[in-house]
């Protein structure tokens, strides 16, 4: 047994990280000895600021001595590897998540066989959250409170603040 870290990343848009993702983070957080949080640019679901997500994602998880929040761009492999992790950690939903989530971790597989893709299947009182439908909530202003830790709430509510460009 080598004595290394077991560090992984959990890596998604986290547009808006929500109490499923929180979820997945903290239960991630105890089966590793290091977790990173790899926020990724995803132009198309673009309701904040990466760099505003991490200091909000931060906050939420302040107390986990063992998590770090990183922003990156490009494939997840690639920045798994720059990490020098060895563990991908995703979170399934239902069915639904199954295919597609299959199918990003054999193809990651191909491109980076030493990568271990752990998935964790989300919380039962989180399974119905999603980013997509949580921004549509957001932008006709819907309470967000039974969706997102509150760090996240009023970094959701300034980004719509915020006129368009
Ligand atoms: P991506 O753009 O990479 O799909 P997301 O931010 O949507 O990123 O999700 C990041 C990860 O969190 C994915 O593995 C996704 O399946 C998982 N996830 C999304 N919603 C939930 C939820 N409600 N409970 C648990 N895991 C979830």
């Amino acid at each position: 047994m080598s004595d290394t870290p077991r560090r992984a990343v959990y890596p998604g848009s986290f547009d808006p990280f929500h109490l499923g993702h929180e979820n997945i983070a903290r239960r991630a957080s105890r089966l590793f000895d290091e977790l990173i949080i790899g926020v990724g640019y995803n132009p198309e679901k673009a309701l904040s600021k990466p760099e505003e997500r991490v200091s909000a994602i931060q906050a939420v998880v302040k107390t986990l001595p063992n998590v770090r929040v990183i922003a990156f761009r490009g494939l997840a492999v690639d920045f798994v590897r720059e990490q020098k992790a060895r563990f991908m950690v995703r979170g399934i939903r239902a069915l639904a998540d199954m295919e597609y989530e299959f199918t990003m971790s054999l193809t990651n597989a191909m491109m980076a066989p030493e990568i271990e893709t752990v998935f964790l299947m989300a919380g039962k009182e989180y399974t119905n959250l999603s980013s997509t439908l949580i921004r549509q909530i957001a932008k006709y202003r819907g309470d967000l409170s039974s969706f997102l830790p509150e760090p996240i709430i009023d970094t959701v509510r300034q980004s719509l603040a915020r006129p368009e460009t």
